[in-house]
């Protein structure tokens, strides 16, 4: 447990009263798949996420499946405009954990800490640049214990750049459209065993119209849509697996002016998220 990133995360946590943090996400995969935590995690398991695995499968640390689903820029802001958007994806999830961002709330930081359990301060990326991140990783981990990753992104996004030179498999479009068919495929016909599959257009629009313009909320209706799509293909392709869909946005988003959005700051919208999650046996 690295205390400076304890520290880092938990005072965003008491900051928004939230119970969680978006780095949760790292040591929460590491004990489905049975993983050792990454060096300078400070982040915690969600205990009823390993729990509910534990109860459905019988079996501790042997969680077969995993998709994640990173939709950029959908804060619990969002949740609370369009309430009957994000309850499709509660509804098909079960879990939700309202969970803090860390600053500055911009997009390789945020992702930094998620899949590395590790705060700005600690992962070393504190402003919009995206380096190779030094630390270790959730792709590390699983990586070190033998599972086959994915990592399916914008062509030169933040998560397609900071997590190179892993022993894992980057695939890059132009599109979101391009990173949906191609993480189709790959629950359909592949072995991987842990898929990252990243969503940009909500957030793009936003900078460029506004957060609640109908382009942005165009995305944010798809956004939803892929996930419900991808669900099912895991519910098809993974019947005979335990599995995991996640949906792990890295934070919100505010209204600039009356043509634009952005984020970066300490404020609610920007740094209260939602992650939620999606168990399921295989079929006996
Ligand atoms: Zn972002």
């Amino acid at each position: 447990m690295n205390e400076i990133s304890f520290n880092e995360l938990h005072k965003y946590m008491e900051q928004y009263g939230a119970d969680n943090s978006i780095g949760d996400l790292t040591p929460t995969m590491c004990d489905l798949f049975g993983c050792q935590y990454p060096a300078e995690c400070g982040a915690t398991a969600i205990a009823s996420v390993v729990d509910q695995a534990f109860r459905l499968t019988g079996k501790e640390g042997k969680m077969e499946k995993a998709l994640i689903f990173c939709p950029d820029a959908v804060g619990d802001i969002h949740r609370q405009k369009y309430p009957e958007k994000l309850a499709r994806v509660e509804k098909l999830a079960g879990f939700r954990f309202r969970s803090t961002s860390v600053m500055p709330s911009v997009t390789p930081v945020c992702f930094g800490t998620i899949f590395s359990g590790s705060s700005p301060d600690v992962h070393g990326i504190k402003k919009y640049e995206k380096p190779v991140l030094k630390v270790e990783t959730l792709f590390d981990m699983l990586a070190a214990a033998g599972k086959n990753v994915a990592v399916i992104s914008r062509n030169g996004c933040s998560i397609d750049k900071i997590f190179r030179d892993r022993e894992i498999d980057y695939f890059s479009f132009r599109t979101d459209a391009g990173i949906f068919e191609q993480t189709r495929k790959l629950i359909s016909d592949s072995d991987y065993d842990v898929i990252i599959s990243y969503f940009m257009d909500y957030d793009h629009l936003s900078h460029r119209h506004g957060p609640y313009a109908d382009e942005p909320v165009a995305a944010l209706e798809t956004a939803v849509q892929y996930f419900e799509t991808l669900v099912a293909d895991a519910d098809k392709y993974w019947a005979n697996f335990d599995r995991t869909v996640v949906w792990a946005p890295d934070h919100g988003n505010h209204i600039i002016d009356e043509t634009s959005g952005g984020h970066g700051t300490n404020i609610p919208e920007d740094m209260v998220v939602n992650h939620f999650y999606r168990i399921r046996s295989k079929e006996a």
